[in-house]
């Protein structure tokens, strides 16, 4: 063996046991949509009291949006939706499970999907940044609200502090990917705002209130990095516009950076600009042990101050919760069958369980 294949040796092994001796991630969580309904509420706490320690997650990101009878605004609930002593359950059940709960409700952006608009922009039109424009929804991805409104804060901080507080929660997850309509030049509060202003009067709006209140803000990344410099493009990254706002954020909202067809190193962006930060796959095992791979690395590698920035992984389901969790219980029986939805229910899951079954091995 010549010395060049011992150095490699002895270079690969250090590796291998420094990998090894990585910490635990902080955060293993898991991400659900579409809270369940009355009808499947036991088999939602069963879910959490068993399934999740089982796998080991800490962390249940449960969006909300309406879906909660609110009863400061019982006129945006959604009907059949779970109200406070449901909630207060899956409150229990997550303290059994020692999972801490973070709800959800989309701010800013996703005000609409397809042809229906949520309830805000239905009960209160005046507060859509383009009222009028787009009958129908067409030609547009989803709706936004004017954050420049100066009527529209004060009913979603009543929303957010009901919900924060049916949860008991000590964060609250605020969503804002994908916004493509901001400062739209035919809103009179917005036209001459650039859209990395808009955005970043967004944030810090939120960010101030949940910080008056002791909560921890949470949020998608996608429209702080610049989708052509990067090559990732205008989805999982930004290309309207947005990116500039990084540096008008406050340093102590985590950034949820999802990537779901590739790893890309971005974690150490937003942990090296001074945020905390958790990774987010969806339903390509590779890209979740890729993303794990690379925040084990950086936590390696990084000192202290940067390192307890990187904070683990955020596993994304887009399914909604009851089909995750039959599609959970299910592991096998009907892999072969089914319609898109379940088979993109079945792909999470798998990636869900192999991003866990590595984590559970640190
Ligand atoms: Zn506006």
């Amino acid at each position: 063996m010549n010395r060049f294949n011992s150095i490699t040796i002895l270079l690969v092994f250090s590796l291998i046991t420094a990998a090894s001796s990585v910490s635990a991630q902080p955060v293993r969580g898991l991400h659900l949509t579409n809270p369940p309904g009355r009808d499947n509420l036991e088999l939602f706490l069963k879910f959490i009291r068993e399934a999740l320690p089982k796998e080991g997650v800490n962390t249940l990101v449960l969006e909300f949006d309406y879906s909660y009878q609110f009863e400061s605004h019982p006129e945006l609930a959604s009907p059949g939706a779970l109200g406070k002593a449901e909630v207060k359950q899956i409150v229990e059940a997550c303290r059994d499970a020692k999972v801490e709960l973070i709800p959800q409700i989309n701010c800013l952006g996703h005000q609409s999907w397809s042809k229906t608009t949520s309830a805000l922009l239905t009960k209160y039109p005046e507060f859509d940044e383009t009222p009028g424009k787009y009958p129908d929804n067409e030609g547009i991805y989803c709706r936004s609200w004017c954050p420049y409104h100066p009527e529209v804060h004060k009913i979603v901080f009543e929303l957010i502090d009901e919900l924060a507080a049916a949860c008991e929660a000590k964060a609250v997850h605020v969503g804002m990917d994908e916004v493509f309509i901001l400062a739209d030049k035919d809103c009179p509060r917005c036209k001459d705002k650039s859209a990395a202003e808009a955005f970043a009067y967004e944030i810090n709006t939120l960010h101030d209130h949940l910080a008056s209140n002791g909560l921890t803000m949470w949020m998608w990344s996608d429209r702080f990095i610049d989708g052509k410099v990067t090559g990732i493009g205008e989805w999982e990254a930004s290309e309207n516009g947005t990116a500039a706002a990084i540096d008008m954020a406050p340093n102590d909202i985590v950034m949820c950076d999802w990537h779901y067809e590739a790893a890309h190193p971005t974690a150490m962006f937003f942990a090296v600009k001074g945020f905390p930060v958790v990774s987010c796959p969806w339903r390509k095992p590779e890209v979740a042990l890729g993303q794990l791979q690379l925040m084990d690395t950086a936590r390696m590698y990084a000192n202290n101050k940067t390192g307890e920035r990187l904070r683990g992984m955020l596993h994304t389901t887009w399914c909604g919760t009851v089909p995750f969790m039959n599609a959970y219980y299910n592991e096998g029986r009907n892999s072969n069958r089914g319609n898109n939805s379940n088979r993109s229910a079945i792909e999470t899951v798998n990636t869900f369980k192999v991003l866990f079954e590595a984590m559970r091995k640190k």
